[in-house]
């Protein structure tokens, strides 16, 4: 303190009557009491390149000052000057520079009560202080390379394995990959200019409910203009409930002093995000470096709250709203409009496309991007989606994409020659095998591979007959027609075929005998079946039930073939793989859907004994089976179920979520009372839905208003079942407690609304 007095005393000809040390990140401040006057002393760490900046950091506040006055901190010029204007001090030993600046009265914004009239005069500040930034042009400033400028996210980014939240991490990987998909190749077209880059709402005063100064300047940076209006963002939309209304407020502000051009709105969202990203980065690593260090913190619960808020806003929705603010024309369209787009776009479908195909939805949906349990179609909307169990992982997981990205950059072959790809793939697949289970054939859809499976055990047993189950579908080739009861017994089906023998769906197990003893002897090539029949609505097959059909397919030399297409992959939670539920000692195993996270790409693993009987002289070849690009996409698949622990995400989401629907059946009501069976374990769910929950009749009709009222609710589900009446429940794994909240409190109004 008593340094502080003296170079006040020699350099600045100032008394002071008190010396106040104020919190600070890089420098130490002090408030400066002299008289009546007020002073801010800022002791900053110096070497040469520090003293360049600070010249130039000055002469932005000198500039400030004289168009601006009075709202922003303006250097005090020392008193020894010789006529030259001099600001700063250097410590004589070195290590440290000496400024004195004005002090600007006021609240910080981070204490005061926020009104969207506050954040208008915040933009409107900005826009004044940027008009005045961007006639600036400062060479150490523009050549300073600075870890906090969205500009160089990837230097925040080298830290981003240190977020020891996956869930947050897995966020920062998104927004990262979308800073390299929107907002580099836009560069070239965007302006640049000297901004603040950390109008974070302590470094921004408030007076009579109107934003009155900025201060800080310690982060001035050469980027992108619009830079500042994001970093502005990212600090004051965290606890908001309508964040893009507050974020608009802003905008407006600012647009009325300095327009914002259709690029720079069009990548706001993103920048906001990568911001929020950035900060995230620098707080891990500053946890990890410095653990008692809780001044780098302070802003981290805001920055993971931002996040977790903006990814459920779809980003045409976010332009949409900046673009209104910034009074440039819309990009969503009005409703009528929308919807006769859609009505458009159904017709050329029809036109080009056999309607053999289905639409989802009496009013079908354009969507145009996902992310993790969320999609977000063209008119802004987002939905959570229940019912896609292909991007297992989460739609778009940003490690699976970059994944693909870089092996598709690299080299896309197949089989015919060595690459290391399948052999790290295929290693670690396998290890989620019993031992005898050890060789695997690449295909690209659960159709070939069930067709596989089938040629595979034909080969081994020199037999055709295969015993499958009711109402089972295991894809869409020939050959798997004839072993998927859903087809050929179901609509345009053609009864069931010579070779095929139909097993009943779980009943008792006296019935079971019965209805297998009636097939008598039987040359069998095979028992094909899912642990959990999908297409009849979710049935289980227990363990004893199974141990039946295993053992009459066996006794009559045919193999046990199960199809984990749906199940696989820790979607049942306490079981990886659905035969391990069932028991059933599989000799082979079909795997498709999630395996490569919607990638196409599908796999048969078998006994070595059943892969040697194959090696027949007739080559097995699948252009794409086994591709490099596909195994390091799958490899990416299982390595973020292990990092995010999603099969026990699996476990305790599905847990919960059959525990509000059974509290639901107990209680009764409008919604209640039309519960019956809930069925399926983890996340492979599916509710019944009857007219009255005493019996069992099944509800067609109501499942499919209910599906749509859903859907008009912005949540995916689907229907499943003989009857179609069956809610199918099997969500991208990441689904979580607040998301089964948001379904269940929704079906419940939708109920309690229709019924
Ligand atoms: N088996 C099961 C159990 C399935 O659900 C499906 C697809 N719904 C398939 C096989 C066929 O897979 P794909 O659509 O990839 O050909």
């Amino acid at each position: 303190m008593e340094q502080v007095r003296n170079i006040l005393g020699e350099y600045y000809g100032i008394e002071a009557n008190s010396v106040m040390k104020l919190p600070g990140e890089v420098s130490s401040n002090y408030l400066i009491q002299s008289g009546d006057q007020y002073y801010i002393f800022k002791d900053t760490p110096s070497d040469p390149s520090a003293e360049a900046l600070i010249r130039e950091e000055n002469a932005i506040l000198v500039q400030l000052a004289l168009s601006l006055p009075g709202e922003f901190p303006e250097p005090v010029s020392r008193q020894d000057g010789f006529g030259k204007r001099r600001y700063h001090v250097l410590n004589p030993e070195g290590g440290h520079l000496y400024r004195l600046l004005s002090y600007l009265e006021g609240e910080l914004l981070a204490q005061t009560k926020h009104t969207k009239e506050l954040f208008m005069s915040f933009g409107n500040l900005l826009g004044r202080m940027d008009r005045e930034l961007l006639k600036l042009s400062l060479p150490v400033i523009e050549a300073r390379r600075y870890h906090w400028d969205i500009l160089h996210f990837d230097l925040a980014y080298e830290h981003a394995q240190m977020l020891d939240d996956a869930g947050i991490r897995k966020l920062v990987d998104h927004f990262h990959l979308q800073f390299h998909e929107k907002v580099i190749s836009a560069l070239p077209r965007l302006r640049y200019s000297l901004i603040h880059s950390d109008a974070n709402d302590y470094n921004v005063l408030v007076r009579e409910g109107r934003v009155s100064g900025i201060i800080d300047f310690g982060d001035t940076v050469h980027s992108l203009l619009i830079n500042e209006v994001a970093i502005a963002l990212s600090y004051v939309l965290a606890d908001k409930q309508e964040p893009l209304e507050w974020a608009a407020a802003l905008i407006e502000g600012y647009c009325r002093i300095l327009p914002l051009e259709e690029k720079e709105v069009e990548i706001l969202y993103y920048l906001v995000a990568a911001r929020a990203s950035i900060s995230l980065c620098h707080s891990a690593r500053g946890r990890k470096e410095n653990p008692d260090n809780d001044y780098l913190g302070i802003s981290e619960m805001q920055m993971r709250e931002l996040l977790r808020r903006w990814i459920r806003i779809n980003p045409r929705a976010a332009e949409d709203a900046f673009r209104r603010a910034a009074n440039l024309p819309a990009c969503i369209k009005p409703e009528q409009e929308a919807r006769s787009d859609v009505e458009s776009e159904v017709e050329k479908r029809w036109n080009l496309l056999s309607k053999a195909f289905s639409l989802s939805y009496q009013e079908p949906i354009q969507m145009e991007a996902a992310v993790f349990q969320y999609m977000y179609d063209k008119n802004g909307a987002t939905y959570l989606d229940l019912r896609n169990n292909i991007p297992h992982v989460g739609h778009c997981h940003p490690r699976v994409v970059k994944a693909g990205q870089r092996a598709m950059a690299k080299l896309n072959t197949n089989t015919r020659y060595l690459y290391e790809e399948i052999l790290i793939y295929s290693e670690k697949l396998l290890s989620y095998f019993p031992p005898d289970l050890n060789k695997v054939f690449y295909v690209n859809s659960g159709s070939a591979a069930s067709d596989l499976a089938l040629r595979l055990a034909r080969t081994h047993s020199g037999r055709q007959k295969m015993l499958v189950m009711e109402h089972a579908y295991h894809g869409n080739t020939a050959a798997v027609i004839d072993v998927s009861h859903y087809k050929f017994a179901g609509k345009g089906g053609k009864g069931t075929p010579p070779d095929t023998l139909v097993a009943p769906l779980p009943g008792t197990l006296n019935g079971l005998r019965e209805h297998l003893n009636r097939f008598g002897e039987q040359p069998l090539a095979g028992f094909i079946c899912e642990p959990i029949v999908s297409a009849g609505g979710q049935i289980v097959i227990e363990p004893e039930y199974m141990k039946e059909l295993a053992s009459f397919a066996r006794k009559n030399g045919g193999l046990v073939i199960s199809d984990e297409v749906q199940l696989g992959f820790g979607r049942l939670g306490k079981y990886f793989w659905a035969f391990e539920y069932s028991g059933m000692e599989p000799d082979i195993v079909i795997l498709g859907k999630p395996i490569a996270n919607g990638h196409p790409m599908a796999a048969v693993v078998c006994t070595a004994a059943i892969a040697e009987s194959f090696h027949n002289g007739m080559e097995f070849f699948s252009s794409f089976g086994g591709n490099p690009v596909s195994c390091a996409i799958a490899t990416a698949v299982l390595e973020v179920i292990e990092e995010e622990d999603l099969a026990g995400n699996a476990e305790e989401t599905g847990n919960y979520l059959v525990r509000l629907l059974t509290e639901l059946r107990e209680e009764g009501g409008a919604l209640g009372r039309h519960i019956g069976k809930i069925r399926g374990m983890g996340l492979s769910l599916g509710v019944e839905i009857v007219n009255d929950s005493t019996g069992s009749e099944p509800a067609t009709k109501l499942a499919g208003k209910w599906v749509n009222a859903l859907r008009q609710a912005h949540i995916l589900v689907g229907t499943d079942g003989p009857h179609d009446n069956v809610l199918k429940i099997k969500p991208p794994l990441c689904f979580d407690r607040s998301d089964a909240d948001i379904f269940i409190s929704n079906l419940r109004m939708i109920a309690e609304g229709i019924t």
